[in-house]
């Protein structure tokens, strides 16, 4: 099972020949590199045992896709954060530092 490289989501249909990618809105954030990893640092930095995604989303001022997107990567390819349930993280889901 391949996850797309921007959002994290499940990957049900690639766009791209090269990288994992779910969408063409996708693949134009997979260019910004820096926004990606800035992102990155700033929702790792927010994260604290038992914090609910929501919760990270109203505190940052990013657009709640990239703020999401961030958070699945971090989980689900960065293996930072994990998630107690098996369901696949959203708005709901709270975070665990590994
Ligand atoms: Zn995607």
């Amino acid at each position: 099972m391949f996850r797309c490289d921007y959002c994290g989501r499940i990957l049900y249909k690639n766009v791209s020949g090269k990288y994992n990618i779910c969408s063409a809105k996708c693949k134009s954030k997979f260019k910004n590199k820096k926004l990606i990893r800035e992102l990155e640092l700033v929702v790792f930095s927010e994260i604290k045992n038992g914090i609910k995604v929501s919760d990270i989303v109203s505190k940052l001022q990013y657009e709640k896709f990239d703020i999401v997107s961030a958070v699945r990567r971090l989980t689900y390819q960065g293996k930072k954060i994990y998630l107690k349930t098996s369901t696949e993280l959203n708005l709901k889901s709270l975070l665990f530092i590994k």
